[in-house]
């Protein structure tokens, strides 16, 4: 359970970094204890729990990676065509009859066992049958279209270390090595809140001065590619004592809980007050834009009691784009440390700005921009408008431009790092 406390972070006026906040979320947080039995088939999103060493070297036996013929490779001369006696046949699935004497040739196929004394193999389409002889071109190399046994991976080798996420290769690896089931760590379970009294649930009728909920919506799909069960714990009103409940009950049965919204400094916004009524908080405000009113707290498992370990608690800011880049940094890293999983780190490529921008120093800022490949080079052109509460700004452009908190501006032509939005978004 997780251990997040304040006792040693200073929290001072100062806003958080994006870098200590995940570095204090990898000290802090220990995965969620359990573990289950999963079928591979039902192993997609899961997290190993334990190395997966190879009982059986990969693949099992030498085998022929082409159809053709296999032969000795001392039998070859090394710059005429070596005439062969074509001599056995072996298919997948079965085994040579006998030893490859020298000078023979046996047919085979591709996955067939090596027949003992072969090693290498001839592709039919460059060899050439003459009568009962094969004639085989020079130039082939030892070993030439044959796979060795434990080529992909050694008896006794790591296959897989604990804390991977399990997708389709991790699967298809652990059938390879003889896997009809995997252990897998238990799924942390995350609530999810949206606050505030302007927000309508979608499906129903908008009020005056109300808007229907989004948050929740980004919120729960972007935890669905995930390894965590999510439950959608609805909108909570812009009500102290209502915050405080919602959150003291959720923490006792969520390894995490998600909020999004009232979390800055007006007096409608009750989520930081609300962690530190019942809980601790760990730190307010983040050097983020968007993003920057993020909270992150710890709130008591049972009654009051932290002895038994808390339940962290990311508040995320209302404006959806804001929620968005706090959940890639802040949420998604706190989810995979209580899954158990390795880190995964969002990925980043490299690209030329088409625009400029002009940033303060001491921040870091995520802007929306589309890219286009032309001559080889990817170009990222910043999305045209700027608001932290544009969602079309995410559903119209292709990634986060991530300017670090040193820089002051991007000109034209500069290299700057995009997180994409395939694969994550
Ligand atoms: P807040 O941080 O609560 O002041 O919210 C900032 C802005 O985000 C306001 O315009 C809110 O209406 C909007 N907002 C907050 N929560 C949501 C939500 N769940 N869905 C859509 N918009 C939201
Ligand atoms: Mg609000």
């Amino acid at each position: 359970m997780a251990q997040l406390s304040d006792d040693c972070f200073a929290f001072g006026g100062a806003l958080m970094s994006v870098d200590e906040a995940q570095a204090l979320i990898a000290a802090r947080i220990p995965p969620a204890e359990g573990e289950e039995i999963v079928a591979l088939t039902a192993a997609r999103g899961r997290v190993l729990a334990h190395d997966l060493v190879a009982a059986t070297p990969l693949p099992p036996f030498a085998n022929a990676a082409v159809d053709g013929w296999a032969f000795r490779h001392a039998d070859l001369r090394p710059d005429a065509p070596t005439r062969l006696v074509e001599a056995g046949r072996v298919a997948a699935g079965h085994r040579a009859a006998r030893p490859l004497a020298p000078g023979e040739a046996s047919r085979v196929f591709t996955g067939a066992p090596m027949p003992p004394g072969a090693d290498s193999c001839v592709m039919q389409e460059d060899a050439t049958r003459e009568g009962s002889a094969i004639l085989v071109p020079p130039g082939l190399k030892r070993g030439a279209n044959a796979r060795p046994a434990g080529e992909d991976v050694a008896a006794g080798a790591l296959a897989l270390p604990a804390g991977r996420l399990i997708g389709p290769a991790e699967a298809g690896l652990a059938a390879a090595l003889g896997r009809a089931t995997l252990q897998v760590r238990r799924l942390p379970r995350v609530g999810v809140f949206s606050t505030g009294d302007e927000l309508a649930e979608p499906g129903g009728a908008l009020a005056p001065a109300q808007t229907f909920d989004s948050n929740r919506f980004t919120l729960l799909s972007l935890l669905g590619g995930l390894p965590c069960v999510a439950s959608d714990l609805g909108i909570v009103p812009d009500d102290a004592a209502r915050t405080a409940a919602a959150l003291t009950t959720a923490a006792r049965d969520h390894d995490l809980l998600l909020t999004s919204g009232g979390v800055s400094t007006g007096e409608e916004d009750h989520v930081r007050s609300a962690i530190e009524a019942s809980g601790k908080l760990v730190f307010w405000r983040l050097a983020v834009k968007p993003g920057r009113p993020a909270a992150m707290g710890v709130l008591p498992r049972a009654g009051s009691d932290f002895a038994a370990g808390g339940t962290p608690v990311v508040g995320l800011p209302g404006n959806p784009v804001a929620a968005v880049v706090c959940f890639l940094h802040l949420a998604r890293p706190l989810l995979l440390r209580l899954a158990g999983a390795q880190d995964r780190p969002l990925p980043r490529f490299a690209a030329t700005a088409d625009f400029t921008y002009r940033k303060k120093a001491g921040r870091r800022e995520y802007v929306r921009v589309t890219l286009a490949t032309d001559d080889g080079q990817t170009r990222a052109r910043k999305f045209p408008r700027e608001g932290a509460g544009l969602l079309t700004s995410l559903t119209e452009s292709d990634g986060f431009a991530e300017l670090p908190e040193a820089i002051t501006g991007v000109a034209p032509g500069d290299r700057i790092t995009v997180l994409p939005f395939a694969g994550m978004l």
